[in-house]
């Protein structure tokens, strides 16, 4: 059973519509349409058991040491090793180039230069002219 208001429905409990519906046309009391969730036997079933720990960081299950993935072992190669980390073209921050067509600190350079060819502003640093 239902009603358009809804409340029933999402709060487990008979609106008051319900309850004088309940009252008036039927025998049945108003507990017996209440949502069974909502009995103690139901709530003292829920913690008859006992509740295990979820495990975390801090307290992880128990692990089998037989299962564990050992890391594979290393042989150095000849030669010096290499001190630094090798840092990814990802990792690694963009530098600024002077473009050779606008002469300016950019991140693009002649073929890639934004400005149309021929017009580029002749400045100091510029050493030849095209054409
Ligand atoms: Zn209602
Ligand atoms: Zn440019």
């Amino acid at each position: 059973m239902s009603c358009t208001c809804g409340r029933w429905c999402v709060n487990g409990f008979p609106c008051s519509h319900a309850v004088q519906c309940i009252l008036r046309y039927t025998t049945q009391t108003v507990y017996d349409y209440i949502d069974p969730a909502f009995i103690t036997e139901c709530y003292r079933n829920a913690y008859s058991h006992p509740v295990v720990p979820i495990p975390d960081v801090e307290k992880p299950n128990e692990v089998d040491e037989s299962n564990k993935v050992v890391a594979p072992t290393v042989v150095k190669g000849p030669g010096r090793q290499k001190k630094k980390r090798y840092i990814p073209r990802s990792e690694k921050p963009r530098k600024k180039r002077m473009c050779g067509h606008c002469r300016k600190l950019t991140f693009h350079n002649k073929i890639t230069c934004p400005d149309p060819p021929g017009e580029a502003p002749i400045t100091a640093g510029r050493r030849y002219q095209l054409n």
